[in-house]
């Protein structure tokens, strides 16, 4: 067994169980990409168990914290085990799951979901591509289902010396499934749409939504960012009386418009505009418009530290646009899924638009990632979406 030696003063954040190990902590030793190492302090004391990373920034990932601990199969038939069980103690109301959120499931940089009877896992690193065999016979068995589909197209592979990948591990099929998410029905494409196939993390939030546009009467919705329409159903399922979805990907659209059709909402409350939101904002401004609630869903506008400042200025700007475009007494649903804005930053981003549009607006609910998708108390920085539920003054 090879050994990593850290620098001292280095041995801190595992002895906080936090999983990553970056490069300028090592002090010396290597191993092939994925091995397993032991990880020692500068005395010689034991860490941690780790994956090693030699082309990565994060040069070690941590698989255990106990020393009488050993990697091999039954250690991923017992992780992958554990956070099966705890999504049937979570009992989520979807045939979709998240039944594997990397670290947060003591296993990192391994993500896998449930859609119906198929599985769809991405090995976003050098350690579990290393063990990627062992892992999807251990989901098999954990969960009793036969397909698996890997969708490992993930940009941070390169980061790891790793190509994309994609196909089935697994079984075959038809990749075209439909789901039931609070009572409705949505189609997905495994091998194409986004992420695994759709945005399982915004669950609870779509029903949060349809809850308050009911609650509060809302009848013209503006859903931005729509992607396949999750929030454009949970606005009809709300009785919101006209809504419309904006989204540049022309095939998103074409699928919310769809969902809409097969979920027998009347398709006439229902516009699908292809357009920049920004600009879709700017421009419903200028013509006067305005609504009783607006959805922000936008994608990840800062994907690293150093992009941090610039995302917050796009943040500001479409929060500014849609605080002003809301009817006083109107609600605002607005998110960040940008890991590095954490929870107070977006709470402060908000208000600075707020007082950039001259409105006031109070918080009505805080709003988090589905619990399928923890996050723990070890590793904060897996709490990356995060959203605000707002009431404008009236
Ligand atoms: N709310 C959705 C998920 C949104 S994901 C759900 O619940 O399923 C973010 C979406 O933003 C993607 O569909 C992407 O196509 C879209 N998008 C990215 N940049 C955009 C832009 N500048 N203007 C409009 N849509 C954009």
């Amino acid at each position: 067994m090879k050994s990593i030696r850290l620098r001292e003063g280095k041995e801190r954040s595992l002895q906080r169980r936090h999983p990553w190990v970056f490069e300028g902590s090592v002090a010396k030793g290597r191993a092939d990409p994925g091995e397993t190492v032991r990880v020692e302090a500068h005395d010689g004391r034991f860490l941690a168990w780790g994956a090693y990373s030699p082309a990565s920034a994060i040069r070690v990932r941590a698989w255990s914290f106990v020393e009488s601990e050993r990697i091999d199969t039954a250690f991923f038939a017992r992780r992958l085990q554990c956070a099966v069980a705890l999504r049937a103690r979570l009992a989520v109301d979807s045939d979709a799951v998240r039944l594997v959120h990397g670290e947060a499931d003591g296993l990192p940089g391994l993500v896998v979901d449930r859609y119906g009877d198929t599985l769809v896992a991405q090995f976003g690193f050098v350690g579990t591509e290393r063990w990627k065999d062992t892992i999807a016979d251990a989901l098999l068995a954990a969960t009793s289902l036969q397909r698996l589909y890997e969708r490992s197209d993930l940009g941070v592979r390169k980061l790891e010396g790793l190509p994309e990948q994609r196909g089935w591990l697994r079984g075959d099929g038809d990749t075209r499934l439909t789901l039931r998410e609070h009572g409705w029905q949505l189609q997905v494409d495994v091998a194409s749409g986004h992420k695994t196939g759709a945005y399982l993390d915004q669950r609870d939030n779509r029903l949060h939504f349809a809850q308050a546009v009911r609650h509060f009467g809302c009848d013209q919705v503006l859903n931005c960012y729509s992607y396949t329409g999750g929030f454009t159903l949970a606005a009809m399922a709300g009785g919101a009386r006209r809504v419309t979805s904006v989204d540049s990907s022309a095939p998103a659209l074409a699928l919310a418009r769809h969902h809409v059709q097969i979920n027998r909402f009347d398709a006439d409350r229902h516009e699908a505009v292809d357009a920049d939101v920004n600009a879709h904002l700017r421009q419903q401004l200028e013509q006067g418009r305005q609504f009783d609630a607006i959805v922000l869903d936008p994608p990840k506008f800062a994907a690293s530290v150093a992009q941090v400042e610039r995302a917050a200025r796009a943040y500001k700007d479409i929060n500014r646009l849609a605080l002003k475009l809301l009817r006083p007494g109107g609600l605002l649903f607005t998110f960040s899924c940008s890991g590095g804005i954490g929870p107070e930053l977006f709470h402060k981003i908000v208000a600075g638009a707020a007082i950039d549009a001259c409105v006031d607006a109070a918080i009505v609910r805080h709003l988090h990632a589905a619990p399928d998708h923890p996050s723990t108390l070890f590793f904060p920085d897996g709490e990356y979406l995060k959203g605000l539920a707002l009431l404008r003054a009236g």
